[in-house]
């Protein structure tokens, strides 16, 4: 058995570094806890960035995947599968859409909403050729594919990977003024959005942002395009987050949590009048839609229903915020807390550049809880769905006595 610091120095020597993980190595899952190779256990406050909603290793996920592997795996889409329609109809009742374009990844489902929006609006609303714009939110997270990256404004997602993909307008995020001004130009196909932004740090918009940001798409015939990929899937306390303002979205794109953390699936989905600009070789994967994504992705939305995980982060979400409400009253440290059901992120009180909050992720990480920063002084909170009021009262705890504790040893 390799020992966490064998594995570390591996991924160290031979691994592209594009990544900086916490120092802890994970061998096993379940439910809402993780194990590392020393048999020490953890709280997952990670999740995968949301893709474990059904936590680790569900069993009926995990069944599923089984029994699908032993029978047929891929197919292509040269030929049907006896999986892929049937998941199709599931995943169109359920969402209330006419059509479901299969992807993998999440950027790609990005990818296939960006050039369905662009398709629709030359072929149904006639805009100049070549000249369609999306207008997109600053802050804004939607994967790592050269365009999408085009209209990012982190640097660091940028720098040295130019020329950029045009044809993308930023806006500042829940800023109703600058989306109107924006949907004024010519030639505008789409809004692409995050509901909550969470690269950005759990970024809430004001109530009333997108249902209102909708109704300004629609009144100007422009796609209103939202990336459910992290808030998707019970995780804000509804199957989708704008569910909260009973909005519709023309696109819907979905991944992370659609398969539960066991296998690579997005989607996208939009009626008719919008996908069927999508004609037999106009886009694509050789992935997309095979019958053990299906099949995954299915069994991993029946858990979601079947286990009420939206009420349960709802109800804990609620109890989550208060208790760090009442940190946010003890403690300098803790600025304030931000989230929906259990999507949420603290603010500590420092600068943006500052490693405190790095810190305080070691100290957790010693306590029993793995969360990790974003922006430097944002730590987001995000277990698995599946966890119980029990379990969320002792990783309350844990939180509490860590930040206490750090406070102490560094006043
Ligand atoms: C994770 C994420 C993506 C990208 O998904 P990948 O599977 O990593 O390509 C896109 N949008 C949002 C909002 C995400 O959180």
């Amino acid at each position: 058995m390799i020992t966490t610091q064998e594995a570390i120095d591996l991924e160290d020597k031979f691994g592209a570094h594009n990544y900086h993980p916490l120092p802890v190595v994970l061998a096993k899952g379940e439910g809402v806890n993780v194990w590392d190779p020393e048999g020490n256990k953890y709280y997952d406050f990670l999740s995968a960035y949301s893709a474990v909603n059904q936590g680790h290793c569900h069993p009926r996920i995990v069944n599923k995947l089984k029994q699908q592997a032993e029978k047929l795996t891929l197919v292509s889409r040269a030929f049907y599968s006896d999986q892929l329609g049937a998941y199709e109809e599931y995943m169109n009742d359920l969402f209330g859409y006419d059509k479901l374009l299969p992807m993998n990844t999440g950027a790609e489902g990005v990818e296939t909403a960006i050039k369905l929006c662009r398709k629709w609006s030359y072929e149904k609303k006639n805009l100049t050729p070549k000249k369609a714009t999306i207008i997109v939110a600053k802050g804004n997270f939607h994967g790592r594919t050269t365009s999408i990256i085009s209209f990012s404004n982190d640097p660091v997602a940028r720098e040295n990977f130019g020329p950029y993909t045009p044809g993308f307008v930023s806006i500042p995020y829940d800023d109703l003024d600058a989306l109107e001004q924006a949907l004024q130009e010519k030639d505008v196909a789409g809004f692409l959005v995050e509901p909550i932004q969470g690269e950005a740090g759990v970024v809430v918009p004001s109530e009333g942002y997108l249902k209102k940001a909708a109704e300004l798409c629609q009144k100007h015939n422009v796609l209103f395009i939202a990336d459910e990929i992290q808030t998707g899937i019970a995780r804000t306390g509804e199957m989708l987050c704008v569910d909260h303002e009973d909005v519709r979205p023309d696109i819907v794109i979905l991944g992370k949590a659609l398969s539960g953390g066991a296998y690579p699936v997005s989607a996208v989905m939009a009626d008719d009048n919008i996908m069927d600009s999508m004609r037999p070789g106009v886009h694509g994967s050789t992935y997309g839609g095979n019958p053990l994504a299906c099949a995954v992705a299915m069994e991993a939305l029946k858990v979601v229903e079947d286990e009420g995980l939206a009420e349960n982060a709802d109800k804990l979400g609620q109890l989550f915020r208060d208790e760090m409400n009442n940190l946010v009253e003890e403690s300098n440290l803790v600025n304030l807390v931000r989230g929906k059901g259990l999507l949420n992120a603290i603010v500590i009180n420092d600068s943006e550049e500052s490693d405190t909050a790095w810190n305080i992720c070691l100290k957790l990480k010693e306590n029993g809880l793995l969360a990790k920063p974003t922006h430097g002084n944002i730590i987001r909170f995000a277990p698995p769905l599946v966890m119980t009021e029990e379990q969320l009262q002792d990783c309350i705890s844990i939180i509490k006595d860590t930040i206490h504790s750090y406070e102490k040893a560094n006043a």
